[in-house]
């Protein structure tokens, strides 16, 4: 039976010119001139090509390189990528969106430009904090000067530009992260998204809590964080679309917006997710290995889980159509409801702030459906 089309495409690129302490994504140190980079580049663009050929990249929407630091491989490498990319889809698809993934040590002029000529139209840029001090707290390659240079840089070319802020990090203070949230706006960014620092297990920052020589992050600073930026954001005109993501009108990812609305993507490179759906399965394979193996009820109770990460939250709709395939839909909402966490608004029920701050049972309490 075929799968339903892909309409999203992940290309992962596993490279960083330095570990970050805090960092547990499938990423390493490698150096720029390293064959290493050169050889998995070229896989790339032979599995761009392949499935090109087989027809699976006719309906993508949204394509994103990210990582890892994709400005880390240099523009040449880059560019046969984004060749590649380029006769292997319509690129100039009406909507179609295009994110690279940057850093700003090596982000510059030049890159924005033929990045953009070669048809990206979105840039994120991993900034974190225009503070030293923190940026050293957090182990990063970049400085906040460099952070704002390469901001200006992007734009002169991209009108889509995103930054990543971090939040809640041993020795920030609420002054330290609003007023990186403030440069964020002044520098006339259109999207920002906002994460609060996580410890997780195998990286250095995990080893010094362990060893007593970091703080471990406060629940309710990174609370007062996510609740200073929201107010900064949304004055500033931004809106809160998901839990973690603020826009401009008309700048709200589509990319992302697809992994949280259960549209079939594709991930190429390692350690990059493919999510299938054929029928009634939906099933997630990475390096070969299938992750998830869900069946409808379970992909049925993932779908509000996800549904409810957006601000839109999900549609009366889509939950009587989940209702008729799970036991629990309804209760599970009006016990939700109760608990402040959603409200119903405009045919909807939609995640309070409340709701977002408890996310974990917010989003526990839906996958429970379908265990
Ligand atoms: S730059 Fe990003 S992906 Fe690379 S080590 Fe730092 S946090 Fe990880």
């Amino acid at each position: 039976m075929p799968h339903h089309p892909y309409k999203a495409l992940y290309l992962h690129v596993p490279f960083c010119v330095k570990r970050c302490g805090y960092c547990d994504f499938a990423t390493r140190a490698v150096g720029r001139d390293s064959a290493e980079i050169d050889e998995y580049v070229e896989h790339m663009v032979m599995d761009v090509r392949r499935y090109a050929k087989q027809g699976e990249l006719a309906d993508i929407e949204s394509v994103y390189i990210g990582g890892g630091t994709p400005s880390h491989i240099g523009m040449a490498r880059l560019s046969s990528l984004l060749y590649a990319l380029s006769v292997s889809l319509d690129l100039t698809r009406e909507g179609l969106e295009f994110t690279m993934e940057a850093n700003p040590e090596s982000l510059d002029a030049r890159m924005v430009r033929d990045v953009w000529a070669l048809g990206v139209n979105r840039i994120s840029i991993g900034v974190q904090s225009f503070d030293d001090d923190v940026l050293e707290v957090l182990g990063r390659a970049h400085d906040a000067s460099r952070a704002q240079a390469a901001i200006e840089e992007a734009k002169q070319r991209f009108e889509n530009v995103s930054v990543d802020l971090m939040c809640g990090i041993p020795g920030q203070s609420a002054d330290s992260f609003a007023r990186s949230v403030a440069k964020a706006i002044e520098l006339g960014v259109t999207h920002v998204s906002v994460y609060p620092l996580t410890i997780e297990p195998h990286t250095r920052f995990y080893h010094d809590v362990m060893a007593g020589l970091l703080d471990e992050p406060d629940d309710d600073v990174e609370a007062d964080h996510m609740e200073l930026a929201e107010r900064m954001l949304v004055d500033a005109g931004f809106s809160r679309y998901e839990v973690a993501s603020y826009a401009k009108p008309g700048f709200e990812s589509k990319h992302n917006s697809s992994y949280w609305t259960g549209v079939p993507y594709l991930g190429i490179g390692e350690s990059a997710t493919t999510m299938t759906q054929n029928g009634e399965r939906r099933m997630r394979v990475m390096n070969g290995e299938v992750v998830d193996d869900l069946d409808r009820r379970q992909m049925e109770a993932e779908d509000l889980m996800l549904g409810v990460r957006m601000a839109r939250g999900v549609s009366d709709e889509r939950i009587a159509r989940a209702a008729a395939h799970v036991d629990g839909v309804d209760e599970a909402f009006l016990e939700l409801q109760h608990l402040g966490y959603v409200v119903h608004e405009e045919g909807r029920m939609k995640p309070t702030k409340l709701g977002w701050l408890c996310g974990n049972e917010l989003y526990g309490r839906l996958l429970d459906l379908a265990p």
